[in-house]
């Protein structure tokens, strides 16, 4: 022992070889974080292993410096244990030290209460470690320990060090290690080549998502992405990419269904108007009548074409929501006696009741509403034969206003009932009859209704009449 070379070990440096690769994996984490932008298949694969390679390093560091102070523990108490009855005599002989620390190749140092050598077994340990300092010491075969007892001797304290050979232990800690290197090696490829595979058949889905998104144009908005298989927050996505795509398309068709029937309703009077024009220009200069009948029939055709323009306007503004109401408070009474009076004054073939005695105010847009009342009295009106009643009432309910307006009129089936308050729907009677409408004015009074968080209601039996019953939210006074 006395020719070998011994070199000082500091703890802080097996310290820093366990910390080493814990640092490596958090300086490659960060490396990569700021310098790499990956795709989120890579990224959450990486965040897998990173949490994988984590544990295995945390649990088999801590397995093996548990196993490992186990064993120095019980490899020093082995060590003491031998040595204790000697230094419990209450006298310390230095020749026993010396022959026990001969006997079982433990260097054993002795110092009095200043820190003063008495006795050291190996003069040549004290190179390393010595009074001043009392350090690990790590030679080519032995690793030692220093373990420090204070004894009473001679009615002194002294203190005995005891170097404890950890060469061993420290040898079965590298094997276990090297086992769990092994073990744990096996397990990351087989978690890696788990992670990429388990990550494949989401990402595939999501590529395929991305495809199909990618084909939907104009041309082709019926496209839907392929929500079989698992049920997973992606097929949630899907769904509700579908569901979108549905009311996309459904408005789109809408939209496309309106400004074909607009065209086409704008058609009809520019013809009208055509034709006249080629009349008046063949004979209108010579012929009266033909002169008189022209200008009558483009004169009507042409505040037709203004009244539907001002309509489409009106629904196209909606749509695009810039229509705005001017809602005011005001006597919903006082505006429906004034709609009652005039229609009587206008229309005398009908029998027109009004029903309207209660005051009642309502918050809304008075100009709006009082055209959407209209286009329910023009309608009973029109869809009403000569002698029928048109009656108008005004009613208020616990929590609503009510307007009615009630005919006796031709009525409507079931199936008509479905579609009028679609944009330019018109039944075949009425279509036939010629009443003049374009199947605007419904969906108009609806959208204005509707505009005001109201409702409307509709009773019709064919050849009975109809009522449509307008429900108003009340104002309530505090
Ligand atoms: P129109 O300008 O054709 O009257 P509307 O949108 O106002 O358009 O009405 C749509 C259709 O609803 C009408 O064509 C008619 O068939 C039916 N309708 C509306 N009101 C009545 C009513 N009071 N009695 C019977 N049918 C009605």
């Amino acid at each position: 022992m006395k020719n070998e070379r011994r070199t000082v070990i500091p703890i802080k440096m097996i310290f820093k070889i366990i910390l080493f690769p814990i640092v490596l994996v958090k300086l490659c984490n960060q490396t990569l974080k700021e310098k790499t932008e990956y795709s989120i298949r890579l990224k959450l694969s990486l965040r897998y292993l990173k949490i994988l390679l984590t544990t295995s390093l945390v649990s088999g560091i801590g397995v093996i410096l548990v196993f490992t102070g186990i064993k120095i523990q019980a490899g020093v108490a082995q060590d003491y244990l031998g040595l204790a009855p000697l230094l419990n005599k209450g006298r310390i002989e230095n020749a026993e030290i010396k022959a026990y620390s001969r006997e079982h190749l433990i260097p054993i140092q002795v110092y009095d209460f200043n820190n003063g050598l008495i006795f050291a077994s190996e003069t040549d340990l004290l190179e390393q470690t010595g009074p001043s300092q009392i350090v690990p010491v790590w030679t080519k075969d032995q690793f030692f320990l220093p373990v420090k007892k204070t004894v009473l001797s001679s009615g002194t304290l002294i203190t005995v060090v005891l170097y404890s050979d950890i060469k061993g232990e420290l040898l079965e800690a590298y094997q276990l290690g090297r086992i769990i290197f092994y073990v744990f090696s096996v397990a990351l490829l087989f978690s890696v080549w788990a992670v990429i595979l388990s990550g494949r058949g989401i990402f595939q889905s999501i590529g395929e998502m991305t495809q199909t998104v990618r084909d939907i144009s104009e041309r082709n908005l019926n496209l839907r992405l392929n929500v079989s298989g698992s049920k997973n927050e992606l097929r949630e996505l899907a769904l509700t990419f579908n569901e979108m795509m549905n009311r996309i398309e459904d408005q789109y068709n809408k939209q496309k269904q309106f400004v074909s029937d607009a065209s086409h309703e704008l058609r009809t009077p520019i013809a009208v108007i055509q034709g006249y024009a080629v009349m008046l220009d063949r004979w209108g200069k010579d012929n009266r009548e033909v002169l008189r009948e022209s200008i009558e029939a483009i004169k009507n055709e042409s505040e037709n074409m203004n009244g539907l323009i001002d309509k489409l306007l009106f629904l196209a503004r909606h749509d695009n929501n810039t229509f705005v109401f001017q809602k005011e408070e005001f006597s919903l009474t006082e505006m429906l006696q004034e709609i009652g009076k005039e229609t009587q004054i206008i229309d005398t073939i009908h029998k027109i009741n009004l029903e309207i005695e209660k005051e009642i105010s309502v918050y809304a847009d008075r100009n709006m509403l009082k055209q959407a009342v209209r286009i329910f009295i023009d309608n009973a009106i029109k869809y009403t034969p000569p002698g029928g009643a048109v009656s108008i009432s005004l009613d208020i309910k616990e929590k609503s206003t009510e307007i009615s307006i009630r005919d006796s009129g031709i009525g409507m089936t079931k199936a008509e009932l479905e579609k009028i308050f679609d944009r330019f729907y018109r039944s075949d009677q009425s279509r036939t009859k010629d009443k003049g409408g374009h199947g605007l004015g419904l969906a108009i009074a609806k959208t204005i209704i509707l505009g005001h968080k109201g409702k409307i209601r509709v009773r019709s039996k064919v050849g009975e009449g109809s009522e449509f019953i307008l429900i108003l939210d009340r104002i309530q006074h505090a």
